[in-house]
């Protein structure tokens, strides 16, 4: 027996939208997007592949060969696709990663919305970041996004920690020309006082991820009520570090609302409509 329902809309003339990442199993994205098509009328219908990184240029191609509308692309395909297109928008390129790809009149451009999307929900739960300090975790496609919008949008310091110290040094040389602030990096043992100095965290490390296991991605004893918190990370609830941000005061916002704003931007380049984004918003809880 399958629980699944299938659609009577779906016809030989639905369009494919895809989700390529590896894993793909946990996303909310085909929930999100297939609820928002059908709010709109449109006919279109959204599908998840696992996709291996040796196998991600055929996947390419063969979406192209059967005309498919776009796609989200997710861990760990951000930064790979970007040879695999022909058009790259600036702020995508400027980040070396993107998440959305739009196939029209067959070309293929990659966007990144996830800098705007972590900006739209950083701006809901709090405000701007100008002038600020702000402790970035992390170093990969995430992280590239987060650093690139706080600097563009105005923050006065990005503190980087990774655990792979190499990939932050790189992710704060990409960053000199991304904005009047600074990016610098810090080591583990430097995380107490780096936390001290800053007013907004954010975690785009994948720690948080696994339901059930208490991990933190810093020392979460020393954050405050002084503190705003962001996770990216996202799942049914709150992760351990929102969590416990949240036991000791502090404005916390959590990553699903990253995913709405992110999944929003995307369904308005593919169909050129606005997005229904508190049907999304709902289903991103479903
Ligand atoms: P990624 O490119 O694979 O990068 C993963 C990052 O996590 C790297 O900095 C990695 O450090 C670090 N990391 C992984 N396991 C670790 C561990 N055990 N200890 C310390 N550091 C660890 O992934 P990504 O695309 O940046 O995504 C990161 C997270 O953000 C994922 O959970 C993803 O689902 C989430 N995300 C959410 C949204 C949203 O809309 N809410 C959007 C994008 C991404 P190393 O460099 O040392 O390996």
């Amino acid at each position: 027996m399958c629980d699944v329902s299938y659609s009577e809309d779906i016809s030989a003339k639905t369009g494919l939208v895809a989700l390529l990442g590896h894993p793909v199993s946990h996303s909310r994205s085909p929930q999100i997007h297939n609820a928002a098509f059908r709010e709109r009328g449109l006919d279109l219908v959204y599908l998840a592949f696992d996709v291996l990184s040796d196998d991600l240029e055929a996947a390419v191609q063969g979406l192209k060969a059967v005309g498919f509308r776009g796609a989200n692309v997710t861990v760990p395909h951000k930064e790979a696709l970007l040879p695999l297109l022909d058009e790259v928008a600036p702020l995508a390129a400027t980040v070396g990663a993107v998440n959305t790809l739009v196939y029209q009149d067959a070309i293929l451009r990659g966007h990144n919305t996830d800098v705007e999307g972590f900006l739209q929900a950083l701006e809901a739960g709090w405000r701007r970041p100008e002038g600020e300090t702000c402790l970035v975790l992390g170093a990969g496609g995430a992280a590239r996004a987060v650093v690139a919008g706080l600097l563009a949008a105005g923050a006065g310091r990005v503190l980087l920690y990774n655990r792979t110290a190499q990939r932050a040094e790189d992710l704060c040389s990409a960053a000199a020309g991304w904005g009047e602030g600074r990016c610098e990096t810090v080591a583990a043992g430097e995380l107490n006082q780096a936390l001290r100095q800053t007013k907004l965290v954010v975690n785009a490390t994948s720690i948080g991820l696994k339901d059930g296991v208490k991990t933190y991605p810093l020392p979460a004893d020393q954050l405050t009520e002084e503190h705003v918190v962001m996770d990216l990370v996202y799942g049914s609830g709150p992760t351990p570090l929102l969590h416990e941000a949240i036991r000791r005061g502090a404005i916390t916002i959590d990553g699903g609302e990253m995913l709405v704003r992110q999944a929003a931007l995307a369904f308005e380049l593919w169909t050129g409509t606005s997005a229904p984004v508190e049907v999304m918003r709902r289903w991103m809880r479903h």
